[in-house]
């Protein structure tokens, strides 16, 4: 194993105790039973295999998912929250890497999945602070601003809508931002109570949920395989790896296949309602077109920052400094909160900025790569494994099923990310600095 997921195998962080507390869903029971033979084998409780696990629960498969902590533990309970109807890459983009018919599948389904996802929310009743007021992206330069117009012109029939002046700065609560585009296709939660309702929903239609289960090892038996945890065995016709940047040691390659990288996020203090009132006043979650992460929110009566960290180092962020940075150029008159916690989560880079699914060997599927958008993407990737899992065709998936690619001299690769991160991070400096 290489430095970097050594470093991933040694996080001992937990998601921020903020996330998944009082009146929203409780922590998920451990399955009663142990089954030693099951349909699918799915290892990793984030929501890329709890979805998988739901959808084929509901088709009828047996199904047991291995989670080596409690669910949510990755990602998944560490999020922003935010649910986003885009990839990384423009539409055009999409068509011209996956030709018309892909890729027109593929934008169309990322666009109405934060809808979908809201809709099996309130048909579950999942008490996630599912807040569906759409989202805020910020311009705070020119070419920001022409960036999310072709970004608006391009959505082509969606009801994103820009705002300038005193129209963008009454729903930002600030006039930091000369442009906004607001689309109501997005929304935000907490991220840890939504893994939880979705295990829940799938543990409803029969999927037996093992947290505190660690798989050390897949072996194949015949046409079939043997899935070890610690001195529990058990045997499934098909394994689902959705471990993604957690991945560790139990598929090599896999884990080579994408760089580990450390998003950091931190909460205020609670703030008095008055306080909370002008700021983001319609409840919008706000990004901008910075290149790196530049997320604010309401979130559980507290102000909510994306913040710059370590890239490989995990909880090292001068959490303090960077939110009163972030809240004191776009809510100057803010007396300087102070901030109750930090916390980082890792999230898998692609060379390429989309997930992948990988057909690791016969009867073994894995999605990775979210690239730090995959609250609505791993409901369409979970859809994609289940379909894979129960025989469908490559060309049935949402998601193109891809070689496996391991990169040569991985930390070499983490190497170069961290140096393009840090020339993003001077260029955004810059940006903010010009309008
Ligand atoms: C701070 C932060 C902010 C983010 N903000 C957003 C956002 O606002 N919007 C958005 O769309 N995306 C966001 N993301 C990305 C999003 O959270 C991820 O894309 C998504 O949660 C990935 O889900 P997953 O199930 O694929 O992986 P994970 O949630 O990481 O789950 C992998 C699981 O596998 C388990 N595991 C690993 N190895 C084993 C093993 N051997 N045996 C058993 N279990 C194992 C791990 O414990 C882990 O629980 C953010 C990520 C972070 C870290």
């Amino acid at each position: 194993m290489g430095l970097i997921q050594r470093r991933v195998t040694n996080d001992t962080s937990a998601p921020p105790s903020l996330y998944g507390a009082a009146g929203v869903e409780p922590t998920v029971p451990a399955a009663k039973g142990w089954d030693n033979r099951v349909d699918v084998a799915i290892v990793g409780g984030g929501i890329t295999g709890l979805w998988t696990a739901y959808n084929l629960a509901t088709n009828g498969a047996s199904v047991a998912v291995l989670e080596s902590h409690e669910v949510g533990h990755g990602a998944s309970g560490r999020a922003f929250g935010q649910l986003v109807p885009y990839l990384k890459h423009s539409h055009e983009k999409i068509i011209a890497d996956l030709g018309e018919e892909r890729g027109t599948r593929l934008s169309a389904a990322v666009a109405v999945a934060p809808a979908e996802v809201a809709a099996f929310i309130e048909r579950y009743q999942i008490a996630c602070a599912a807040t569906r007021t759409g989202i805020l992206i910020g311009a705070r330069t020119k070419a920001g601003s022409a960036q999310l117009e072709a970004t608006a012109a391009a959505l082509r029939g969606a009801p994103a809508k820009m705002f300038y002046g005193s129209a963008a700065a009454d729903l930002v609560g600030s006039d930091f931002y000369p442009a906004v585009l607001l689309d109501p296709r997005g929304f935000h939660l907490d991220p840890l109570a939504y893994a939880r309702g979705l295990a829940r929903a799938a543990a409803a239609h029969g999927a037996l949920i093992h947290p505190v289960t660690r798989v050390d090892r897949i072996a194949p038996r015949g046409s079939e395989w043997d899935i070890i945890c610690g001195t529990r065995q058990l045997t499934a016709e098909k394994v689902i790896i959705a471990t993604n940047a957690y991945s560790g040691p139990l598929w090599p390659d896999l884990a080579r296949s994408v760089v580990p990288f450390l998003v950091h996020g931190a909460v205020t203090e609670p703030l008095p309602e008055g306080v909370l009132a002008d700021i983001l006043p319609q409840g919008q979650p706000l990004t901008d077109t910075r290149r790196l992460y530049s997320g604010v929110r309401k979130f559980g009566g507290r102000l909510h920052v994306s913040i710059d960290g370590a890239s490989f180092v995990p909880g090292r962020a001068d959490a303090a400094r960077m939110v009163q940075r972030r809240l004191r150029e776009l809510y100057p008159r803010l007396p300087a909160p102070h901030v109750e916690n930090s916390w980082s989560g890792w999230i898998a880079l692609t060379t390429d900025q989309y997930p992948h699914i990988h057909r690791l060997a016969e009867g073994v599927w894995s999605a990775v790569g979210c690239n730090g958008r995959g609250l609505a993407a791993a409901s369409l990737l979970g859809r994609d494994l289940a379909a894979l899992a129960r025989g469908a065709g490559d060309n049935a998936t949402v998601f193109p099923v891809r070689p496996l690619r391991p990169l040569p001299l991985h930390d070499a690769a983490a190497l170069v990310v961290a140096t393009v991160v840090s020339t993003k991070r001077w260029l955004d400096r810059i940006d903010a600095t010009t309008r």
